[in-house]
């Protein structure tokens, strides 16, 4: 006999072997692993952090102002509120656009190295620093929520006009990947031995 745990609602049950079966309280496919689970969130998080790159190295956001274009990367973003000496909306754009991707990048990959490499560390750590990452991960999205709302409310062509760059679209599918890993990883994993 074996126990296997349903990942939808929890229910665990009873069974002669590890193969699949549907749950019958909440019809999901309950399965013993999430096949391949740790190598496709592992390949998600190495494409997250290659988008990194372009993210933090092109302008974000595009503002015409009377015909001249400027251009500002994220970092610039932080430096040029630090200059208005607005340090809340500084310190908020760093936090989310900067520090959050780093930690949660970091934080996926030492999860993911600490499994297949003997790191003296208790599982339940692991777990915490799993729920830390996914629970932070809502908050990272506010770049692309402001570009996104300058860019559809202010457009007056060769006036004043917002648009969002480069970076945005690798920030916006970097933090969607980062989600689909730590989504797509099957925390069982961990206590494998
Ligand atoms: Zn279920």
């Amino acid at each position: 006999m074996v126990l296997v745990s349903c990942r939808n609602c929890h229910k665990v049950f009873e069974r002669e072997d590890y193969s699949d079966f549907t749950c019958t309280r909440c019809n999901h496919k309950v399965r013993h692993r999430i096949k391949d689970s740790l190598q496709v969130s592992l390949a998600l998080t190495i494409c997250a952090i290659l988008l990194y790159i372009p993210a933090m190295l092109y302008p974000i956001m595009e503002v015409t102002k009377f015909g001249i274009t400027t251009e500002s990367t994220i970092f610039e973003g932080v430096i040029s509120f630090l200059e208005y000496e607005n340090y809340f909306i500084a310190f908020v754009i760093f936090t989310a656009s900067i520090a959050i991707p780093i930690i949660k990048l970091a934080g996926l990959i030492f999860i993911f190295v600490s499994i297949k490499v003997n790191v003296k560390m208790s599982n339940s750590i692991r777990v915490i620093i799993f729920k830390f990452i996914e629970a932070i991960g809502k908050w990272s999205m506010i770049d692309i929520y402001v570009v996104a709302l300058l860019s559809s409310i202010v457009q007056l062509n060769e006036i004043f006009n917002i648009k969002g760059g480069i970076a945005a679209t690798s920030f916006a599918l970097m933090v969607i990947l980062t989600m689909i890993a730590a989504h797509r990883f099957d925390t069982r994993i961990i206590w494998d031995e």
